[in-house]
């Protein structure tokens, strides 16, 4: 079994105006000092909790990961050398912002072992990115995928947003059609979501958001397929298009039901049948860290049930989907439904295992709320 490791690094240069991530904007000297004594304790702590685990992956994100000094991020990454071990080989990612650091700063990242980029363009149209309170230009974009390249690091993955406000289908296949021009390694999409406590949340709650219409966004999605796995890309996971052998090592132990540890505000881990989340804000974060407090925010025992069905639900969000013979237990409780979901479009078999089809991958919270609700 796979083992990954996500460090959260709350510190942002501004907030933008959809963000609910834990994040603060421009956090002094202090506060970043305080928040890498109390992520060492914290790292300290998981490893006398559960010992000098091997990662086959280890991704920073946040939050702007990029916005780390060299000093911090060789700090951090000795720190992790010291108490784990991390495997010949493994994935390590850094989310990046567009327009953050140098090619120097990107080869000192690489030299400490980063090997992926994740470069949050969300869209390659100027007014959009203005709209969602981004601080960087398409052409930011484009320079900073240079300068990761010119730094020797090859495999970078692209964020795209859709269901933006005044998005339209062309302007959402025109970004698309510049990240395949761009032959980067990946393609993430990511769906707006509104939340309250955010810039947009009060826009809406104000009439004043103009969001594209189901359609619309239904017809974005599509273009996605169609230009990305017309490009070459395997459509491996719901929201996730990546060249042959490319797919995140990370993410899809998270896909895979396998075991991680998150360190940080705000992550979760999932260890030894064990799913917690240490603090869910920074301040708790800090107090917890500093007192030495470490009772979980959150934690669940998985029963053998709730495993399975964590499992088959990850499974099918990938393109092989879930054979229903390895969930024999599970199965039985929800085999009508997934039979009026096969015949409804939602579903389809793809050999002996049950996969989404396209319109259940739009789709997939309800169809995942109608196959598994509890009777
Ligand atoms: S850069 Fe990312 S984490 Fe920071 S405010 Fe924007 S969306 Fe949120």
């Amino acid at each position: 079994m796979k083992k990954g490791l996500y460090i959260h690094i709350p510190f942002c240069k501004s907030r933008c105006h959809y963000c609910h991530f834990i994040s603060i904007a421009d956090p002094g000297p202090d506060v970043r000092r305080r928040f890498f004594n109390c992520l060492f304790r914290e790292l300290d702590h998981a490893r006398a909790e559960h010992g000098a685990i091997e990662f086959d992956t280890i991704y920073f994100g946040g939050g702007t990961p990029s916005l780390l000094t060299e000093d911090e991020m060789t700090e951090i990454v000795n720190r992790i050398r010291a108490a784990f071990g991390v495997r010949p080989g493994a994935e390590i990612t850094c989310e990046w912002n567009p327009g953050d650091g140098d090619e120097e700063k990107l080869r000192a990242f690489s030299a400490l072992g980063a090997n992926r980029i994740s470069l949050g363009a969300q869209s390659f149209r100027d007014d959009i990115l203005q709209r969602l309170g981004r601080r960087h230009t398409a052409h930011d974009t484009i320079v900073t995928l240079d300068r990761i390249r010119g730094a020797g690091i090859t495999n970078v993955s692209l964020d795209l947003m859709l269901r933006l406000p005044g998005q339209t289908v062309v302007d959402f296949r025109d970004s698309l059609c510049r990240a395949v021009g761009l032959g980067v390694s990946q393609v993430s999409l990511y769906d707006l979501e509104i939340h309250e406590e955010t810039v947009f949340g009060r826009m809406q709650r104000e009439q004043k958001l103009d969001l594209p219409a189901e359609q619309v966004h239904a017809a974005m999605y599509e273009a996605a397929i169609r230009t990305l796995t017309g490009a070459g890309y395997e459509h491996y996971e719901i929201s996730n298009f990546a060249r042959p052998g490319f797919a995140s090592r990370h993410n899809l132990i998270y896909w895979r039901n396998e075991e991680y540890l998150g360190l940080g505000p705000g992550s979760f881990s999932y260890l030894a049948g064990v799913r917690s989340g240490f603090a869910h804000d920074l301040e708790g974060y800090f107090r917890k860290c500093e007192t030495g407090e470490w009772t979980n925010d959150v934690e669940d025992v998985l029963s053998e049930e709730d495993k399975e069905t964590e499992s088959f639900t990850m499974r099918l969000r990938l393109c092989g989907g879930a054979a229903p013979s390895r969930f024999p237990v599970l199965y039985e409780r929800i085999k009508d439904r997934a039979r009026e979901l096969l015949d409804g479009g939602f579903l389809e078999w793809a050999g002996d295992s049950l996969r989404l089809t396209t319109r259940g991958k739009f789709l997939s919270e309800d169809v995942f709320g109608f196959l598994l609700r509890k009777e």
